[in-house]
């Protein structure tokens, strides 16, 4: 778990981070959330001169937002754990507000990272899987039962591998940093080796790397290029794992994004700017952004 205390704009005040202690079992890991946002909330009273006026959180699965449930996660074991209403007792009232990690990372890297000033843009972290965060002025979209942006599960190889959503083919079976991690290691029989190592025997001339790593590069360019034909995004925030290749990724997407696109106007394709802290940051948006609301509202 990652947590700050943050400021107007996003300011950063103090951090921590603990264990979700899942070992434990899903109660606990609540139970933990619920003691450590206490214990920041005091943090802030102590050192600060005043406690935090609101908190948000950011939790992975399936959330509903609007009713501050987190519906399913498969990691933590939860099945519809009312947080806010947790959150709220815990905290006497402070008004909570419950997000989506990835979309919730996605509008810290719209209004404070990557995509700052831009009023469009898709964020897609690269990691163990891939998601996506819609980013339309300000805030990002969700859908209707709370799965839009899931482009790691675009079908860009039909019959292909299968995933584990169900389908074959799925551009996270691909591109993700896992996926890299998995090809390089089969193709270079070294079963501990990762997306990491292969970018760097990218960059030594290794043809073995480099055909690996085109074919993740081409998967997620079809990927991409279905989602931009879609979404016309201004910006286009590549992230995880995967995207700390820096240009050895960059210099290539970009160009695969090119050859591929007719009509469609080319987003600028840039690296994410917040690294593993976007989700923590977006949370502590969507706090000041109830504050805000109620201040708007009085
Ligand atoms: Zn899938």
């Amino acid at each position: 778990m990652k947590a700050a205390l943050v400021g107007t704009s996003g300011a950063v005040l103090h951090q921590a981070r603990r264990a979700t202690g899942r070992e434990h079992g899903p109660d606990a890991v609540v139970e933990g959330i619920l003691g450590f946002a206490a214990e920041l909330r005091a943090y802030g009273a102590e050192h600060l001169g005043e406690p935090a006026a609101a908190v948000g959180v950011a939790v992975p699965g399936i959330v509903d937002a609007e009713q501050g449930i987190a519906v399913y996660a498969a990691n933590l074991g939860w099945r519809d754990v009312p947080l806010r209403a947790l959150l709220t007792e815990r905290l006497a009232g402070v008004p909570v507000a419950l997000g989506h990690d990835v979309r919730t990372g996605g509008l810290a890297e719209g209004r404070i990272g990557a995509g700052r000033g831009t009023d469009s843009f898709f964020f897609v972290p690269l990691g163990t899987g891939i998601a996506g965060a819609i980013g339309i002025a300000g805030r990002v979209e969700a859908g209707a039962h709370g799965f839009a942006g899931e482009i790691g599960h675009i079908v860009v190889r039909p019959g292909g591998t299968p995933c584990p959503c169900g389908q074959h083919g799925c551009l996270e079976r691909y591109a993700s940093a896992a996926a890299v991690s998995e090809a390089w290691a089969a193709a270079c029989g070294d079963p501990d080796s990762d997306a990491a190592h292969c970018a760097k025997a990218v960059r030594s001339g290794d043809p073995l790397a480099v055909q690996v790593w085109q074919n993740a590069v081409d998967a997620l360019a079809d990927g991409l290029v279905t989602a931009l034909t879609l979404l016309d995004p201004r910006t286009l925030i590549i992230g995880g794992g995967l995207a700390e290749a820096g240009e050895t990724l960059f210099t290539p997407l970009r160009d695969a994004v090119r050859q591929r696109v007719t009509f469609q106007k080319l987003p600028s394709i840039v690296p994410a700017a917040l690294g593993d802290t976007a989700g923590c940051l977006g949370a502590g948006l969507l706090a000041w952004d109830l504050i805000n609301l109620k201040e708007e509202s009085a």
